[in-house]
């Protein structure tokens, strides 16, 4: 029996792979969900010691949680605590995603465009009717009225 026991640790995510041994698919399953290795006591210990490290583990209160197992036996997943993983189709999006997503920028875009615009042209009529209002009351318009007038209907800047 081939079997790959990976062990997460869930503070640094790292992936350690404990040697099985000679068992079986039973045994290991029995082992890791109700026996020696199913808290977290003795699965730091494995984890420091896949790497040659002397586990800190003093004999703190039990816990479960903080080491994940995936364990495979000759090709099937006995035993799967690890997170599930984005696949990578998960995270490339389609291609008719990609014409959504460049056809909703392009409008976003000409509607922007379009709103600058307006706010354009409604800038200046403003300025024209003040410039005009200006010449009504006072009855007397200015050179400088006349000017500003024709530059504003213009769009000069
Ligand atoms: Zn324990």
């Amino acid at each position: 029996m081939s079997a790959t026991i990976e062990l997460l640790e869930v503070a640094t995510g790292d992936i350690r792979h404990i040697p099985a041994g000679d068992t079986t698919p039973e045994l290991l399953e029995f082992r890791w969900v109700e026996g020696s290795h199913s808290c977290d006591c003795n699965r730091e210990v494995e984890w420091h010691r896949a790497h040659g490290l002397t586990s800190p583990f003093k004999g703190e209160p039990c816990t479960t949680g903080r080491y994940l197992v995936r364990i495979t036996c000759d090709g099937d997943v006995i035993l799967d605590e690890h997170p599930p993983q984005p696949k990578e189709t998960d995270m490339k999006p389609t291609e008719q995603q990609m014409t959504d997503f460049v056809e909703h920028m392009r409008a976003a875009g000409q509607q922007r465009v379009a709103a600058e615009r307006i706010a354009q042209l409604e800038a200046r009529v403003a300025q024209a009717l003040v410039a005009i209002g200006i010449m009504r009351t006072e009855m007397c318009p200015s050179f400088d009225h006349l000017d500003e007038l024709e530059k504003t209907l213009k769009g000069d800047q």
